[in-house]
Parts: structure tokens; sequence; C-alpha cells
């Protein structure tokens, strides 16, 4: 049996790019991946926090030249049609102003035969059944339903939606997030925007906010196209998925016009109950990464950058512990991470609340504002100089306060 530094579970971005930064500190890796490669995942909108992630790694240019589609930012657009353009290239001088839209199926086998590049050993079609905290030994399961024993000095849950170790031992606490889901596609020959606002992501308001879609282009002239909303909205209509998406899609004005000459080339998904919450990152031997943590709500496009933003973290502490040195998992990963997936906590409470539409259409937002908006959807939800990175509900509430006195005032 061979001995790893450390075990990853799952082969998405979150291990990928954990398994990278460890293997360039000089650790060997192991990546167990329940699936063949590529597999398709949802997430396909990246935000520009990636990219400065995959930059400092060292792996941007693997990136760059895979010809993902450029994503400059994100259009809301509501009932009346009415856009209001968050350009990520105005945020507050953060060096990254762009990310990418990408099939997962293709960005993540990248990242995972990145890793490979570096030296991980990577097994597919394998998945982790058990764990043994006290020896720190992984039980997986081969598709001829062989057991096998992995020893190891570090377990790194990067299981996503699989959520091994949380179930495992039992730190799954309920989300305080509502019950949604979204059920989407890709199509290809709707009308694309011109090249000035190419590589946008839509996010389209519907039926006075109680459903939403994303429309995300791809570079090869598919779109993929979703629907979120809360399962009793879906449910109580009593159609197929297949049914509802059409028919929603076509009592949407703009949606109706965009997509009135498109052709839908896969099938209809949907997901429902993943957002997830957790009682603690860490514990003796492991961590955990990526959407094995905590997941909110897909509006902001916020996985994968915290994904990447977590993993990223994690390996350094991993490093740090496996070289003999004192961390402090609580403060430098715990506390940390919440403090970005709060502000992203706060943004998707107040858009559920009809809040942030009150602030994008706000016709006289300063410039500063507008900033420290572009920059908290970019990603940099880390950074303190933004207004609304610490006590964000009071200031997004104090915004809205201001805006309905203005609007009173008239
Ligand atoms: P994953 O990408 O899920 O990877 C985990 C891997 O672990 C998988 O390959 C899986 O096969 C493997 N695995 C699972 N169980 C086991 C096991 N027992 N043994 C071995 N391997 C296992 N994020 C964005 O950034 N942008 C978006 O636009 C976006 N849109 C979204 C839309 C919806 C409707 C939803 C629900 C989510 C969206 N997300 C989006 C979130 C995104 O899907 C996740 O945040 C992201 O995939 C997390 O990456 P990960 O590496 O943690 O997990």
């Amino acid at each position: 049996m061979k001995n790893y530094d450390v075990l990853i579970i799952g082969g998405g971005p979150s291990g990928s790019i954990a398994a990278i930064k460890l293997l360039k500190a000089g650790f060997n890796v192991i990546i167990l991946e329940k699936l063949e490669f590529p597999r398709f995942v949802i997430g396909e909108s990246l935000l520009p926090k990636c990219n400065q992630i995959l930059d400092e790694i060292g792996i941007i240019n693997d990136i760059e030249k895979q010809g993902f589609m450029l994503k400059p930012g994100a259009i809301f657009i509501n009932e009346e049609k009415e856009e209001e353009i968050i350009d990520f290239r105005n945020n507050l001088g953060q060096k990254w102003g762009t990310s990418f839209q990408v099939k997962r199926e293709e960005f993540d086998n990248v990242l995972l035969e990145t890793a490979k590049k570096y030296g991980a050993d990577v097994i597919h079609k394998i998945e982790v059944v058990d764990y043994n905290n006290e020896e720190n030994e992984i039980i997986a399961e081969d598709e001829n339903g062989n057991k096998i024993v992995y020893k190891t000095r570090f377990v790194l849950d990067a299981s996503g939606y699989g959520r091994v170790l949380p179930k495992l031992l039992d730190l799954d606490i309920p989300s305080d997030l509502k019950l949604r889901n979204a059920i989407l596609t890709r199509m290809t020959g709707e009308t694309r925007r011109d090249k000035d606002k190419e590589g946008f992501i839509d996010i389209v308001i519907h039926d006075d906010n109680k459903a939403w879609f994303w429309g995300i282009p791809f570079s090869d002239g598919v779109t993929s196209i979703g629907i979120v909303c809360e399962e009793s909205y879906f449910l109580d209509t009593n159609l197929s998925k297949e049914e509802f998406l059409l028919k929603q899609i076509n009592e949407h004005k703009y949606l109706k016009e965009k997509y009135k000459n498109a052709k839908q080339v896969a099938p209809v998904r949907i997901i429902n109950g993943y957002s997830a919450a957790i009682k603690k990152m860490y514990g003796k031997g492991y961590a955990l990464s990526g959407n094995a943590t905590e997941f909110l709500d897909p509006v902001f496009s916020s996985g994968v950058t915290l994904a990447l933003e977590s993993s990223s973290k994690v390996a350094s502490l991993i490093i740090k512990e496996l070289n003999g040195e004192e961390v402090n998992w609580k403060k430098d990963y715990e506390d940390y991470m919440m403090i970005g997936i709060n502000v992203f906590r706060e943004f998707v409470y107040a858009w559920y609340e009809g809040k942030l539409r009150k602030i994008f259409y706000a016709p006289n937002k300063s410039k500063q504002i507008e900033k420290s908006i572009a920059s908290i959807l970019s990603g940099y939800v880390w950074d303190e100089s933004n207004y609304f990175v610490k006590n964000t509900k009071q200031k997004i509430d104090a915004l809205v306060s201001l805006i309905d006195s203005e609007v009173n005032a008239k």
C-alpha cells in the first residue's frame, strides 16, 4: 500500500487547485474521483477573483489558452427589459477585471490534467465510502465493489455535492436559505449581444422577483440557460420540467424575443436542495474545502470562487501543518472563509428580498458605490476597503433607506 501525504476526495476545481499547490510544495498527493472525466457539473460562470487565484498558483496561462468566452461582467434585466450593467472592470482597483464563461466539463478537466502534470496520482471511478479518523485511513470502493484502504497524513474533502466527510462525521447542518429549484438546459441560435457586450452573464428578473434566469454564453455558440425559483413555484404548476422552463421563457418579454429561434441542445435537468451548511470545516487530520463546506445560492456565481479560495487557503495551511508548524485552523481557515461567505450571504438575502434590485436600478448611484458593488460581484469579498465588506446587511439597508427617502421626496 502506497502512503500519501495528502488524500483528496474529489477532482473538481477545489480538489485540483489544492493538489497543485501541495505538489508544488513537494508533497505527494492522491485524488480519488467517483466519476470518469469529463463529467457534467453545474457552475459555468466564473468571477475575476478566480483568475487572481489561478494567477497566484501559476496556472492562469493554462486556462487562458483554452479559448473560453471572456466574461466582463453581469447584466441584470428586469420584466420591462431595463438593463443594469455591472462591469467587473469598474472595480476598486483590483488587477483582474474579467473572468470566463466555461463548460465545467472542460474547465474541470483542464484543472485535473494540470494537477496530473504536477504529479498527482488520480484514480477515477472510485468512491470514498468510509473514513477512519483515528488511523487517518480512507476506505474507497472501486467499480467492481472492491474495498481499498488508503493511509494518509491528511485528508482533504473536496467532494462538492457528495459532501463525503460532512455525512460520515455528522457535520451537516441545515442551510438558513430557502429550498429552491434550478431547472436548466443548453441552447444555440438565440440572439447574441453585440461585440461590446459579448460574454456578459444575463441575470433576468422574472415575475416580480419570484424567479430569475441565468444566460451564460460560451465561445462555441452554445448558451447555458436556467431558471431558479422556490420549489412550490415549480411544483404548483403541475408541469414537467421541460414544459415549465419553456413556459417561463415565453412569459418573459426579453427572453421570449431572445430565444425565439433557439434550439435546445442538451437535456433539461433539475437540481434542488443545493444550499448547504456545516458545523465546522476542519478537525484532527482533515479539512473540507469548496462545496463540501457551505454552498449558498447560484445568483452571484460565487461557488467556484469560494471553492478556489478555500482550497488555496487550506493547501497553505496543510503545508504548514505537515511541515510541523502550529496552525490556528479556526482563525486562519474557518473564520477567514466565513468573512467572504457572509458577505455573499447578505447579498443573496438582499437579492431575494428585492433590496438589491432597488440598489441596482437606482438612478443616481455614486461612482464609489458602483465600483464597490462591481468589486463584490467580482468576488473580492475579503477587501476591507470595500464599503460592503463589514456590516454588510446594515450597509445595504442604509443604502436602501436612502434610495426610498429620495423616491418619497420626489
Ligand atoms: P464539484 O465541482 O462538485 O466537484 C466535486 C467532485 O467530487 C465531483 O467530481 C464528484 O464526482 C466527486 N465526488 C463526490 N463524491 C465523491 C466520493 N464519495 N468519492 C470520490 N469522489 C467524489 N458556481 C459558480 O462559480 N458559477 C456559477 O455560475 C454557478 N452556478 C450554479 C448554478 C446552480 C443551479 C448551482 C446549484 C450551483 C452553481 N454554482 C456556480 C456552484 C458550483 O456548482 C459549485 O460551487 C462548484 O462546482 C464547487 O466545486 P467543488 O470542486 O467544490 O465541487
